[in-house]
């Protein structure tokens, strides 16, 4: 393995919790609502400083689904993973985009203060990793 180059955020981000390298701004959550194994997971538009793993096929409450694992570049801790594609068209959305459990991250952000203005996901969202 060579040097690992670690993305400096510009703003208010989220950081691995376990080394603190930062993951992901404040701004590009797209959701607070997604649910994992161990509860909260939130979704990314973007992420930085992860590695992916292999694709494989995962059963989710919401359909099948192509992902990957997201592993955090710095320390290896798996982070969450990544949608690379969606059976369902009402699903496709999340294609690209990034989740991280809630429990892995840290954040400088006082929770759920600016994201209700631009709630774009219905109730019914929900991407449990099963
Ligand atoms: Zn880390």
């Amino acid at each position: 393995m060579g040097r690992v180059f670690v993305v400096e955020l510009e703003g208010r981000c989220y950081r691995c919790k376990h080394c603190n390298c930062p993951l992901a701004l404040s701004d590009d959550v797209i959701s607070r609502k997604f649910n994992c194994r161990k509860g909260r997971a939130y979704l990314f538009k973007k992420v930085v400083n992860v590695s992916v793993g292999r694709q494989e096929e995962r059963m989710m409450l919401t359909g099948m689904h192509t992902v990957e694992d997201v592993l955090c570049c710095c320390c290896g801790q798996l982070l969450g993973w990544k949608y690379v594609a969606a059976q369902d068209t009402d699903q496709r959305y999340k294609e690209g985009k990034f989740v991280l459990e809630r429990w892995r991250i840290a954040d400088e952000v006082s929770e759920e203060l600016h994201l209700d203005g631009h709630q774009i996901l219905s109730d019914g969202d929900s991407g449990q990793d099963v």
